[in-house]
């Protein structure tokens, strides 16, 4: 019987489950080959927050093949990478005044972890988002789409 009570208690939070705020979790790994492990990363319909975990999976050192997670419009993505590189090492290759950034990590080397949590507010619904990692010269391969629901 508890069970059951348990359950209809479940239920009912689920239908109401958009009036609430829900943290939905990403993951994405980078390595010492320069690649992210995931092309295409999807925020579900619901989610009001993500938390994106960045792993790198390689055992470089992030002076030499150091890996961040970079959310931009695609229309943006050649001039925030752009002022990345500029923002060098000091600043984890993060453009100092954000513009067009909409959500990042640190940077990070081998064997370490990082996580970012951001709202959905800025994001709309089958916008045309690309994530990159800005150290120099890895955009061109380390990059992929984010796909809003
Ligand atoms: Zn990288």
């Amino acid at each position: 019987m508890k069970l059951f009570y348990t359950s209809v208690i479940v239920a009912a939070l689920s239908l109401n489950a958009t009036a609430f705020a829900k943290t939905c979790d990403l993951a994405i790994e980078g390595n010492d080959q320069m690649k992210f492990n995931k092309s295409e990363l999807t925020v579900e319909a619901g989610c009001t927050e993500v938390k994106l975990t960045l792993k790198h999976t390689g055992k470089m050192k992030k002076e030499i093949m150091g890996h961040n997670w970079l959310l931009t419009s695609t229309a943006d993505k050649a001039t925030v990478t752009k002022a990345a590189e500029k923002a060098g090492p000091k600043n984890g290759y993060i453009p100092v005044d954000k513009k067009g950034v909409l959500a990042n990590t640190t940077l990070i080397g081998g064997g370490e972890t990082t996580t970012v949590t951001f709202s959905t507010k800025g994001l709309k619904k089958g916008g045309d988002y690309t994530y990159v990692c800005t150290f120099p010269s890895h955009a061109a391969l380390m990059h992929g789409k984010l796909i809003v629901k």
